[in-house]
């Protein structure tokens, strides 16, 4: 089974809240007003589509590596 790679334009993040409002498996706010993953690298996409499809400014991505 491929793996997952989470990853974020942490600079492009505008900190609204959606990822960790669709996603809170592993997307948490931090007190620098923005999304942090909790974890970049999983087994299973989970949520993290939804959160990625979710964000107004685009900045996270999901990939697939098989
Ligand atoms: S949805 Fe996008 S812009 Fe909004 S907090 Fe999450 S990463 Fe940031």
């Amino acid at each position: 089974m491929g793996k997952v790679k989470i990853t974020q334009d942490h600079d492009a993040c505008i900190g609204c809240g959606a990822c960790a409002a669709i996603c809170p498996d592993n997307w948490e706010m931090k007190d620098d007003g923005k999304a942090h993953p909790k974890q970049t690298e999983l087994d299973d996409v989970g949520c993290n589509q939804q959160a990625a499809d979710s964000c107004p400014v685009n900045c996270i991505h999901v990939e697939k590596e098989e």
